[in-house]
C-alpha cells in the first residue's frame, strides 16, 4: 500500500502528462492495441475496453501549453480548448492515437472533428451524436447503434470480437471505478478536510488516461486512506462547482477557489468519469442497450442533454440541498455557449428558490485568479456573515 502522498503525486503525474506516455507504453505491451482519443465531456468508455483500445481523454494544453498555431483555425470569440486540443495535434502529441471521438456538446466540438478529418489525424474520426429522445425504441436503439458504429472503426484496427462477455466484464470494471470515485465525493461531502479539491481532480483526472484497471488499483488505496481522520477542519463554506464540464480551469484556479475560502463538495469538472449515477447493469444479455439505458436513464444533469421533463436546475439544486451545500459557483469557459445559455436558467430558478451563487468565466490558460479570488472569498464570507438566516431551499420541480 502506498502513502497517500506518493498516490496524489503519481496521479498529477499522470493527469497532466501531455505526452501520454503510459497511453503509448500500454499499446506497446502488446500487438493489436489501439488508443482511442474522446473529448468532453462524455463517452462511454466501456465500448473502447472491451474492444482491446483504451479510451484517453483530450481536455486541451490547459496553461502547460503554448498556442502559436492553432489560434489560426479558430476566430476569437470562441472558446480556448479547441485551439489548444489543434495546437497539440499539429505538434505531434497524438501520433500514437489511431481514431477520436467527438461527443456531441456543440457546434466547436464538430467543427474540431472536421478540422481533425482535413488533417487526416487518425485512422478514423467520428461524431458521437448523444440521444435526445428518452425511449427505448427511439433514443435507446439510435445510441446503441452510434456505439455499433463506434466499436466497428476500433475492431477493425484491434481485430478483437466484442462478446457479451467482455462488454459486461468491462461495464463491471468501469462500475467499479464509479463507485469509488463516489466514494470519495461521499467523504468530502462529509470530512472535505480529508482530501483537498486540487488532489481529488488529479486522481479523477488520473483515470482518464490510464487502464481502468490500473485505476482502480489507485481509487482502492486513496478509499483507504480516507477513511481514516485525516486532515484539519477549516472554517469554510461548502459549495458545489457548475458549468465547468469541458475546457477545465487550470488548477491554480481550482485550488484558489479552495483557499478563498469554500471546500468544493461536488462539481462537474472532468463530468464524463462521473456522467453516469450509479451501477450499469453488467449481466445483461444486451449489454449495449444497458449501457444505453445506462446514458438515457442515469445521466447527471448536463448541457449535452435535452432535459425538458427533467429540468437541470432542478436537479443542480437537489445536488445542493442533498450535498448540504451554502451555494454555487458558476464557472464557465469563456465563450462557452452550453454553460453560459445554461446560467441563466439556473440562476433564475435559484433566485426564487434562495440558493446563493456568484458566476465568473475563465479561460483553460489563465494564471491570475486575484479578482476570482477575491469574488470567491467575499461570497464566503457573506455566507459565513449570513449563516443563521439560511436561504430557503425548496428543490420540488413545480
Ligand atoms: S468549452 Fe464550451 S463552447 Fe468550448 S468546446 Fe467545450 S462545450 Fe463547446
Amino acid at each position: 500500500m502506498k502513502k497517500l502522498s506518493e498516490l496524489i503525486n503519481e496521479c498529477k503525474e499522470l493527469a497532466f502528462d501531455l505526452s501520454y506516455t503510459r497511453a503509448k507504453q500500454w499499446k506497446e505491451e502488446k500487438p493489436g492495441r489501439a488508443i482511442v482519443g474522446y473529448m468532453p465531456i462524455y463517452f462511454p468508455r466501456e465500448i473502447a475496453h472491451a474492444a482491446g483500445a483504451l479510451p484517453v481523454a483530450i481536455f486541451g494544453g490547459g496553461d502547460r501549453k503554448q498556442i502559436i498555431k492553432g489560434d489560426a483555425y479558430y476566430q476569437s470569440y470562441i472558446c480556448h480548448i479547441p485551439r489548444s486540443i489543434i495546437e497539440l495535434a499539429l505538434d505531434g502529441h497524438f501520433k500514437s492515437f489511431d481514431g477520436f471521438v467527438f461527443p456531441s456538446i456543440c457546434d466547436v466540438i464538430r467543427n474540431l472533428s472536421g478540422i481533425f478529418r482535413q488533417l487526416n489525424i487518425g485512422s478514423f474520426i467520428k461524431y458521437l451524436d448523444f440521444p435526445q429522445n428518452f425511449s427505448k425504441d427511439i433514443g435507446g436503439v439510435f445510441y446503441k447503434q452510434e456505439m455499433e458504429h463506434i466499436i466497428h472503426y476500433l475492431t477493425s484496427i484491434t481485430k478483437k470480437e466484442v462478446t457479451a462477455e467482455a462488454l459486461n466484464h468491462s461495464i463491471d470494471l468501469y462500475n467499479k471505478n464509479r463507485e469509488m470515485i463516489d466514494f470519495i465525493y461521499k467523504i468530502r461531502q462529509d470530512f472535505p478536510w480529508r482530501l483537498n479539491m486540487e488532489d481529488v481532480y488529479y486522481i479523477v483526472r488520473a483515470g482518464t488516461v490510464i487502464p481502468v484497471e490500473e485505476h482502480n488499483k489507485l481509487l482502492e488505496q486513496v478509499c483507504y486512506h480516507i477513511k481514516e481522520n485525516i486532515g484539519t477542519p477549516q472554517d469554510k463554506v461548502k459549495v458545489v462547482v457548475s458549468g465547468a464540464f469541458c475546457e477545465q480551469p487550470a488548477v491554480g484556479l481550482i485550488k484558489a477557489i479552495e483557499e478563498a475560502g469554500c471546500y468544493v463538495v461536488d462539481d462537474d469538472y472532468q463530468l464524463g468519469s462521473r456522467m453516469i449515477i450509479g451501477n450499469i447493469d453488467a449481466q445483461s444479455s444486451d449489454p449495449l442497450m444497458a449501457l444505453s439505458m445506462g446514458f438515457i436513464k442515469q445521466s447527471q444533469y448536463s448541457s449535452s442533454i435535452y432535459d425538458v421533463s427533467n429540468p437541470k436546475e432542478y436537479r443542480l439544486a437537489k445536488i445542493v440541498k442533498d450535498r448540504g451545500a451554502d451555494g454555487v459557483i458558476f464557472a464557465s469557459a469563456s465563450f462557452c455557449d452550453p454553460s453560459l445559455l445554461d446560467a441563466p436558467i439556473f440562476q433564475n430558478a435559484f433566485n426564487k428558490m434562495g440558493i446563493r451563487y456568484i458566476a465568473f468565466q475563465y479561460s483553460e490558460n489563465i494564471n491570475q485568479y486575484k479578482v476570482i479570488k477575491e469574488q470567491v472569498g467575499a461570497f464566503s464570507d457573506s455566507i459565513k456573515l449570513w449563516e443563521d438566516e439560511p436561504a430557503t431551499v425548496q428543490v420540488t420541480n413545480k
